[in-house]
Formats: structure tokens, sequence, C-alpha cells
């Protein structure tokens, strides 16, 4: 039923075969129609894995499954929760390799890349293993003295956790080890290209013993109205989701029907404003790792790049032989720096982006050629980009540095707000003075002479339309939880 074409994968599924199914109350099982869809590998476009599709029976047979073991999870002692947290954490330490290698075959990421995420996303899992045993709770007196105010916290109930491709691991476990430290049960969707990292994840947390119908995991056909029906079943109390801004409004529509409790992290279109003061080593390690880093797909990479007047021919001299000196090609091979696209349709957005950019007067300096075979595009360099132009208001999520140059600072802060986003900045320059910009722009992350903000002991999430919430740190359990509020009468 599923035909695997790399060794190494093949030892994975032939070993654990049902990992290509469904996940519903502790079982792996095909989809009730017996449909399957193909997972593609982006760097050679092979079929590596077929996929179980899950039809309406199966996505409420995944409510029924998570409805049915809310209490006896939200029951469970903490620690209890934490331990088994914990032990994922471990095997997925164990089995980096093959954690990052199932990344980067559905994916096509780099092999740095691949580790790093993976690094990141079992992180997930021993900060909220800590968490789950430091669920905060209140006690007050009223302002008048005479009665008591205890406000505990309970989990929010099931919840639905809906991934994008782009990190297929650090977002489920990002969105699955705080719900599960919450003490909620989940379903956990991922998204249709990356399905394998989540089924080995799930994976994962059966071996180490989480109970039956606490984690399940779909992939509904069709998406959208599949995932619809579950959001309108009245057990269903959350939605996670990570993906478009566009998806995101659909659902948030979706939710107002049964008043479901959204956390939204959405898209992005981060700026990057490099000061007169930076130091030019510091920005181009900087803006490297914030445009490159997963090949440009992320939600906070740089998208805008706005470099002052006097600093910009140096930035674009030594970005130029920065970004020549990196290899493009398939992840598997260690010795790349950046991988493939998740896919070719992704690919040829991104150089429609970049042919569009040049009609409207960019200067394409490096770069800007599809690969003949695989999802690839090469790293490239466009000065000359003009704020409010479409490669300038879109989300590029490819490895294309594009360059707007301005003589004013507060122009330049300005042009950052000037976006319906605001998830992430990055400015580069004397501390003080960057401070100081970062103070003044509208997003929920500021990253001052550094490339990447991702730490799982650190609140994520964007204000304006970027999304709702925050993920992981204190604040991450927050979201699976709902306050109650018990009145007490007066000590004697
Ligand atoms: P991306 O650009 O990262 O693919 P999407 O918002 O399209 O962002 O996808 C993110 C996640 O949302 C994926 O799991 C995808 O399958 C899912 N998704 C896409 N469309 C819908 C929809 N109409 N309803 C619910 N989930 C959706």
């Amino acid at each position: 039923m599923t035909h695997l074409a790399d060794p190494f994968v093949a030892d994975l599924f032939v070993a654990d075969l049902f990992v290509a199914d469904l996940f519903i109350d502790g079982v792996w099982r095909p989809g009730g129609g017996g449909e399957r869809f193909d997972v593609i590998d982006p760097s050679d476009l092979s079929v590596i894995a077929r996929f179980a599709a899950a039809t309406e029976d199966d996505c409420m047979a995944a409510v029924d499954a998570a409805a049915g073991a809310q209490d006896a999870w939200a029951a469970t002692a903490p620690r209890e929760r934490g331990e088994l947290l914990r032990a994922a954490y471990e095997i997925l330490t164990a089995e980096v390799e093959r954690f990052a290698e199932i990344i980067v075959r559905e994916n096509g990421k780099s092999w740095s890349d691949a580790i790093g995420e993976a690094n990141y996303a079992k992180e997930f899992f021993r900060w909220f293993s800590e968490e789950a045993v430091r669920i905060p709770g209140e006690y007050r007196l009223s302002p008048a003295g005479d009665k008591r105010i205890v406000v505990d916290r309970q989990p929010i109930g099931v919840s639905l956790l809906i991934t994008p491709w782009n990190f297929p691991a650090a977002m489920a476990t990002r969105k699955l080890a705080p719900a599960l430290a919450a003490g909620c049960t989940t379903i956990l969707k991922p998204a249709r290209e990356t399905p394998l990292t989540a089924a080995y994840m799930v994976e994962v947390l059966r071996r180490v013993g989480v109970p039956a119908g606490v984690v399940n995991l779909v992939t509904p056909v069709p998406t959208g109205p599949l995932v619809a029906k579950m959001i309108n079943r009245p057990e269903v109390r959350k939605l996670s989701f990570t993906g478009s801004t566009e998806v995101g409004r659909d659902l948030l529509h979706a939710c107002a029907d049964t008043v479901v409790s959204t956390s939204m992290e959405l898209g992005g279109n981060a700026p990057l404003i490099v000061l007169p003061g930076a130091d030019m080593d510091e920005t181009i390690e900087g803006t490297l790792i914030a445009k490159i880093r997963n090949g440009g797909a992320a939600c906070t990479a740089a998208n805008r790049v706005y470099v002052h007047s006097s600093r910009h021919d140096e930035f674009v001299e030594r970005m130029t032989a920065a970004l020549s000196a990196l290899s493009v090609g398939p992840g598997l091979d260690r010795s790349r720096q950046v991988g493939a696209l998740v896919s070719v349709a992704e690919r040829d957005k991104i150089a429609d982006l970049v042919d569009g950019a040049v009609a409207d007067g960019a200067t394409l300096v490096c770069g800007g050629k599809s690969s003949e075979l695989g999802a690839f595009y090469d790293v490239t360099l466009l000065t000359g980009v003009r704020h409010g132009t479409r490669i300038n208001t879109t989300e590029i999520f490819g490895p294309v540095v594009a360059v707007v140059r301005y003589d004013d600072v507060d122009e330049a802060v300005r042009m950052a707000n000037d976006t319906e986003y605001g998830l992430m900045a990055y400015v580069f320059g004397e501390e003080r003075e960057a401070m100081a910009v970062a103070r003044r722009l509208e997003a929920g992350m500021v990253a001052i002479n550094r490339g990447v903000v991702s730490d799982p002991a650190a609140p994520f999430g964007g204000v304006k339309q970027s999304g709702l919430g925050r993920e992981g740190s204190s604040e991450g359990i927050l979201e699976f939880l709902e306050e109650k509020y018990i009145a007490l009468n007066p000590l004697p």
C-alpha cells in the first residue's frame, strides 16, 4: 500500500508501516474511504509515501475519541503528563537524525535546517514537561476583606491543532506540548505536504504511553469543509492554527459559530532595518540567518530589507559575496546550505515574485533562476526594490533578499509599519539606537543585532493581522487553560 523510494525511509516505514495511516483513539488505521494521497520529496519529485485521506466519519471519530478521553486526561497528575512529555523529548533526542531525515524527505529543507528544527521542536516537549507542574492559580481577598476569591485554571478541552508545512515538526510540538501539559486532548491536522513528520511524532507519543484518544492525527480530504465540521462539534473548545492570514480569517469566522477559543499564528512581512551605525559583520551574518534559514520559508523571514543609504553599497557588496558562497541542493547532501522549496508550485510563486519585481524596476544582482529538476530556487539578491511594490507587500517565502534603500530613520520606521502584518522585525545598529527603533515597530517580536529569535522559553506571536495569542514560554500553556473563579465566604 505504501510505496517507499528511499532505503532510510523504507527502514522506518517497513518497520512501522502503519505510520502512513491516520491515528484515531490509539490505533493507526487507514481512512474509511480507502483513499490515499501522495507525499512527495520536493528535491526530485518522487513519491515517498501514500498517506491515508480522512473522511468525515474519520474526523468525527477523532473528535469522539478526544472528547471521550478528555475527562480522564484532565484528571491525570500534572507530574504524570510532564513525565510523558519528557520521555518523548528523550526519544526525539536519541533519534534526532531519523527525525531530521523525515523532515528533509517530505519538506525538502537543508540538513542543517532540519537538524535545527528537530532540536527546536523537541525542546517544546522538554519546556512544557516543566510547565505542566507549574500551572498558576490565584487566591485573593476582596477589596473589602469580606470574601475570598480563588482563581483556578482548568484545561479548556478538546483542542484542534492545525499546522503548516514549513516547520512540520516545531509547529506541531509548539501546540501539542502545551495542550497536553495543560490536560487537553488533541486532534492534530498537519499540512498535506508534510504528514510524515507529524505521524512520526504522534508515534513517539504513543510509544511513551500517552493514553488512547489523547492525541489523534487526521488528514481530512477535502480540508476546509471537514475542518469546519470538526470546529462545529460542540466538544471542540480550542483551535490553535499556524498558517496563512487568509485561511486564518476563514477559520476565525468558522469559530464564531460555536464561540471556539482561538490561537492564531498567521502570516508575516518582517522588515529588517539596517541603521547607519550597524556593525556590518553582525548585519551580514544576522541577515543571512533571518532570510536564508529554512530557505526563506518562514513567517519570521526578513521579507523587506531597508538599508540606510550610507551603508547600502557596502551591504550589497558583502551580501552578494555571502550569498554566492552558499550551495543549493538536496537536503540529504549535508554539504548544501540551502535545500528545496516544498513544492514546484511554491518555487514558481517565488520566481513570479522575482520576475514581477524586476518588471517593477528592481535590479537582479545575483540568482533569479529556478532549477530544471526538483523544487529549487537560487539564492537571490534584488536591489532598488520600491516600498509598496508586490514583492515588498507579499510574503516571499523563498531565499530572496529584497533591498529597499532609505535616507531617514523615521522614514524607515514608517515603511516598516506600513503593512497589515506585525509578526517579526529585525534591527541592526548601535544597541541604544536600535532599541529606540524597536520600541516604535509594530511587531510581536523584534530581534536586535541577531537573525533568529525562536526560543521555547520566549513568547512567540504577532500583532495586527499576524495573529492572536502567544506560543511557547509561560504564556503558551495559558492558551489551553480556562480560568474558573470560585467565590468563598470569609474566613471565620
Ligand atoms: P501555507 O501557506 O503555510 O500552506 P495555509 O494556511 O494554506 O498556509 O495552510 C496551513 C494549514 O492550514 C495546513 O495544514 C493546511 O492544510 C490548512 N488549511 C488550508 N486551508 C484550510 C481551510 N480552508 N480550513 C482549514 N485548514 C486549512
